[in-house]
């Protein structure tokens, strides 16, 4: 038996205290990870405030983890001891039906997330299907490459999936963890690029990121003079927002991809869509195969998180910092 050590929240919207759990025998699947670093994704907040309704409580948050293979199980050929992976948060699925045998992993009915119902990333160990342990090149830096695990490829996998090419107008809503990296991958698929953002600070860098355009959206009247100019628009606001104002944006055909989980049902009349042959799409995550893929894109387009690093043990000041908008652009917790 052996102890892994983390921060729990044992409460909705609790602080995070020091926790251990105990791990019997290794899985057969299993390898056992020494995490250097996680990063602090929004969904780590919804989780530990029960927005979505299904946390249970003690648990450690985090599925951004990069970290050393240090154990595998009996039946893992990779990775191998000493290899450097990353898990985001996806940890398992069932391997066997017919979306994981098409790829599509992450949309398996038997998936598992790697915060929910179980322990994550806030904590110095942790085990993982090895199908879900995704080698790192060697060109990009732990503490910036933590954050691709989820924020990049959750925008990665839809502009790759709905086909993103240099033809596309593409917007991101909400220049956060997941909208800086959206900026990046944008225009290296060659897009042009419009960043919406509330924090108008935010410019400068949003056009160094990528961004052709800078739409403040405080500003009363600028949303609506790039009506209609959109292919795709990825809206990655943790908040309530104006769907409705967002179809507006798009070109016909275009299509509002919903990232964001924010809390309310989305709103929108049927004319918005009809008119324009517009559609709205979900995206969860992304499947292995896109991560290595994305991971890979990556290292050879100088995709990178900006990152703010906190030793594990500040994890609460962290997420204080999230909490309020502070953190430009991504959180990472390093042991
Ligand atoms: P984040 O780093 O906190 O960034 C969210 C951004 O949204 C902020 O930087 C801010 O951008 C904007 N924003 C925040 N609060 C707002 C408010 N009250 N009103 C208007 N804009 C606001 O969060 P994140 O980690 O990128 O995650 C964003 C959302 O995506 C969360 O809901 C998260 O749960 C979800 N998510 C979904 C998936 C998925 O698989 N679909 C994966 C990961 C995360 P500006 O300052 O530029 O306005
Ligand atoms: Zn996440």
């Amino acid at each position: 038996m052996a102890e892994i050590r983390g921060l729990a929240t044992h409460a909705a919207g609790a602080q995070l205290l020091p926790y251990k759990y105990t791990v019997g025998e290794l899985g057969s699947h299993e390898v056992e990870i020494r995490i250097s670093h996680c990063g602090i994704c929004h969904s780590d907040l919804h989780l530990i405030n029960n927005d979505w309704g299904s946390s249970k409580y003690p648990f450690i948050p985090g599925h951004e983890i990069v970290g050393t293979v240090t154990a595998v199980g009996s039946e893992v050929s990779t990775p191998t001891v000493g290899a450097r992976v990353g898990v985001g948060w996806q940890s398992d699925s069932c391997g066997v039906c017919e979306w994981c045998r098409q790829g599509d992993d992450h949309l398996c009915p038997k998936s598992q997330a790697t915060c929910v119902g179980r322990n994550g990333g806030y904590a110095d160990a942790i085990r993982v299907n090895a199908r879900f342990a995704i080698p790192v090149p060697e060109a990009l830096e732990s503490e910036n490459v933590a954050p691709l695990l989820c924020a990049g490829i959750t925008v990665y996998s839809p502009l790759r999936n709905l086909l993103a090419r240099p033809s596309s107008r593409v917007g991101v809503v909400g220049i956060g963890g997941l909208g800086h990296l959206a900026l990046q991958f944008a225009r290296a698929f060659g897009c042009e690029v419009t960043a919406f953002s509330s924090s108008k600070d935010k410019e400068a860098e949003a056009r160094k990121l990528g961004a052709n355009h800078f739409v403040n959206t405080r500003e009363n009247g600028e949303i609506k003079k790039v009506a209609g100019s959109l292919d795709l628009l990825l809206s990655t606001v943790s908040a309530d927002q104006d769907f409705q104002s967002f179809l507006a944006l798009l070109r016909p055909k275009g299509t509002l991809v919903v990232l964001g989980a924010s809390p309310s049902p989305l709103q929108i009349p049927p004319f918005s869509l009809i008119l324009g042959q517009k559609a709205v799409a979900g995206s969860p995550t992304g499947s292995p195969r896109d991560l290595y893929e994305m991971l890979d894109v990556a290292a050879r387009h100088q995709v990178r998180a900006i990152t703010e690093r906190f030793a594990m043990k500040d994890a609460n000041k962290a997420v204080e910092r999230v909490k309020k908008n502070q953190v430009r652009y991504r959180a990472v917790l390093a042991n």
